[in-house]
């Protein structure tokens, strides 16, 4: 056991564990990298620490600053506590559909929370680019920018790769992840395959987002109809850019929703919906590799986030996701 100097350090470092349900399904040995365990409750942690350190660096970022970000939530609770540890405000725009829990989280972390309704990238009203006008009017503002700004992606490469090389002692056939800005899938494939070239990287993309068809055929195709947040993405994004990417899965919200409550029911881990997923995917990966196999995939965020939705009887029946 240690102590660490401060609550930053807090951020990573996160542990990694083998997932019974999985592996049993598939005779490999599949392990989850704890997210849920950064002092946010995700992995976006990560991120806003990078983003924020970056901007520091580079003098956008001055004492008493402000930060002002588009995000699903996670990212705006990663970004409002690494603010609050350093002494910046935080502005965080927000589409409306996102659970309560991620507001309340926002606001009881005191950043300046702007709610909007849910519009298409390719609308003015879309949040990425309300918080992005609102960053440029804002004195002292600086706009975190998580899709396009490669300081997210190089969190995993230096982090989350790094630490999932060491915990697995550089035995690692597989890994895979969902996307939403896609600096995780980007940073960790770019560092495993850094150290070993033949680890497959595999997207695990939500039914109806555009990457699948992008991957498999070169077309940015799909309706976007996954009811999972943080995840599900349409364009390549700045942090998706050269993204090594050997092979990719569609994943139903009712098959990432089954492979959450396996978890919650098998083995007592309470986690959201894009880890579901992410799950689904390792097995996906598991049976196209073959029985023996050593896979890693990202537990993304705590379910107590989505008590109101996901882990709610009624909501779930209105979305549609079967017991
Ligand atoms: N899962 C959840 C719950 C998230 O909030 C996010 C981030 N939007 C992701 C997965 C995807 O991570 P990334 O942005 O690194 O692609």
């Amino acid at each position: 056991m240690r102590t660490l100097p401060d609550t930053l350090s807090l951020i990573g470092d996160t542990p990694l564990v083998r997932l019974k349900g999985p592996s049993e399904a598939t005779g490999c040995d599949i392990f989850g990298k704890c997210e849920f365990a950064n002092p946010g409750g995700s992995v976006k942690d990560r991120a806003a620490l990078f983003i924020v350190e970056d901007a520091e660096e580079r003098g956008l970022l001055k004492p008493g600053g402000c930060i002002v970000e588009g995000t699903a939530g996670n990212t705006g609770i990663g970004l409002a506590l690494v603010g609050n540890a350093k002494g910046y405000r935080t502005v965080i725009v927000m589409p409306e559909t996102q659970s309560r829990e991620k507001m309340d989280t926002l606001r009881a972390l005191g950043a300046e929370l702007v709610t909007v309704p849910a519009a298409p990238y390719s609308s003015p009203c879309h949040f990425v680019h309300i918080s992005r006008r609102m960053a440029e009017e804002t004195e002292g503002a600086v706009w975190a920018n998580q899709f396009d700004n490669v300081a997210n992606r190089r969190a995993h490469v230096v982090g989350t790769a790094e630490e999932i090389w060491t915990q697995m002692d550089g035995r690692i056939d597989g890994f895979t992840c969902a996307v939403g800005t896609g600096g995780t899938l980007a940073g960790v494939g770019m560092g495993l395959k850094a150290k070993d070239e033949s680890v497959v990287i595999a997207l695990s993309d939500p039914h109806g987002a555009a990457l699948y068809e992008y991957y498999a055929n070169g077309e940015l195709r799909g309706e976007g109809n996954s009811v999972a947040e943080g995840i599900g993405q349409g364009r390549i994004t700045g942090n998706l850019d050269g993204a090594p990417v050997d092979t990719q899965f569609r994943i139903s919200d009712q098959e990432g929703w089954e492979w959450v409550r396996r978890l919650l029911d098998e083995e007592g881990l309470c986690l959201g919906l894009s880890s579901g997923i992410n799950v689904a995917g390792a097995v996906h990966l598991a049976r196209a590799l073959g029985s023996g196999k050593r896979i890693a995939t990202i537990l993304c965020d705590t379910g107590f986030r989505y008590l109101s939705t996901l882990h709610n009887p009624e909501w779930r029946a209105a979305k549609g996701l079967r017991p």
